[in-house]
């Protein structure tokens, strides 16, 4: 018996070696990441750690506390510790040139996550969901919004840009402003601060508090005696600042209705914030998903293969059109929420209570 145990216990340990050589041998995937400021980026890393080690890679994953020299720091790192890939978020997309000049000398090959890489020929794929629509759905769930909470209008609203260094911010805003100009054009929308354009709206890094800034700031040079009925917001994280502006001078309370402010990322807070009628719509990009896409993109170029790709026109990223795989944005609101967010398993029932 003791020898049967013996024996077991060795087969065991072999066999959990061999295992962990499988792993070994597919090799050290770099994962570097903007911030954990926000929820999304973070659930980003833990899903790609969870599905390369379920397929047979190391991984070392990295927050750069949205501070572009400790990127480029990490980035230098991940090639010198021998990383057969690196997927990057950037924080600032045309800051990395030199970093992956040395990634692609060392023959490493580089997947752009969610945020495309500019100003580099060395960046091999890109994957990412559909940023334009993203746009669209934003300016669509605020006219609904608008039409819900406030009839047939005209509409005073105010526009918000994410970061001018992020080539996401232009994809969210155009994709809003297609939308939106047409009625801005035919005096349905106007914007009381004339302030349009990703030069005058953008907000750097993606900063709540610099939203919250400049929402306080036209509401006092703007509306002392307008009402704001709605106002574009690219991110959750500006959209709590926004909301929080406004709450500051009334709105939400006695008569004054609560303007229609949208988001992205469908942040726990923010879902809470949908519940409690102040933030009207997010977006829900499923983070699993885009790892998935990552995952299965980093196991083609490393066995010499070409990933699955379904867009070839849209992302040139100012030296070459990188070759991407987009994936489906989904609006949410009060009426979705729960099938969306809870039916889908992104998030258990709890977390939103
Ligand atoms: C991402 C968004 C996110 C924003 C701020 C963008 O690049 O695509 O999902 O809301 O960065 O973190």
């Amino acid at each position: 018996m003791k020898i049967f145990k013996a024996l077991a216990t060795l087969a065991m340990v072999s066999l959990l070696g061999v295992v962990s050589a499988n792993a070994a041998e597919k090799g050290l995937v770099g994962i570097s990441m903007p911030t954990k400021s926000s929820a999304r980026w973070i659930d980003d890393g833990n899903n790609m750690v969870k599905y390369f080690q379920e397929a047979g890679y190391k991984t070392d994953l990295q927050y750069a506390e949205d501070d572009i020299p400790n990127q480029l720091a990490q980035i230098e790192n991940m090639i010198t510790k021998g990383s057969k890939v690196l997927v990057i978020a950037a924080i600032d997309g045309t800051t990395l040139s030199n970093a992956l000049a040395n990634a692609a000398a060392a023959g490493i090959k580089v997947i752009a996550y969610d945020r495309l890489i500019r100003d580099s020929k060395n960046v091999d794929y890109y994957a990412t969901f559909d940023n334009f629509q993203v746009g669209v759905l934003q300016a669509q769930t605020l006219l609904k919004g608008l039409k819900e909470r406030f009839g047939d209008g005209p509409y005073n609203v105010e526009l918000f840009g994410g970061s001018p260094d992020d080539n996401n911010a232009f994809f969210f805003y155009n994709g809003a402003m297609s939308v939106l100009q047409p009625l801005i054009d035919a005096g349905k929308i106007t914007v009381q601060s004339g302030q349009q354009g990703m030069d005058k709206v953008g907000t750097l890094r993606w900063d709540g508090a610099v939203a919250q800034a400049r929402m306080d700031n036209l509401l006092s040079a703007f509306y002392t005696n307008k009402q704001v009925h709605g106002v574009l917001s690219p991110y959750d994280g500006l959209s709590i600042g926004i909301l929080s502006s406004l709450k500051g001078v009334g709105y939400g309370s006695g008569t004054l209705k609560m303007p229609i402010v949208s988001g992205q990322d469908c942040e726990v807070q923010s879902v809470k914030s949908i519940l409690n009628n102040e933030q009207y719509a997010s977006i829900f990009k499923d983070t699993r998903e885009l790892a998935k896409v990552t995952v299965a993109m980093v196991d083609a170029v490393s066995s010499g293969k070409e990933p699955q790709i379904n867009d070839t026109k849209t992302y040139n990223n100012g030296v070459k059109v990188v070759p991407s795989y987009l994936l489906k944005p989904v609006a949410v609101d009060k009426s979705n929420w729960e099938a969306t967010l809870i039916g889908s398993g992104y998030y258990k029932a709890e977390q939103i209570k």
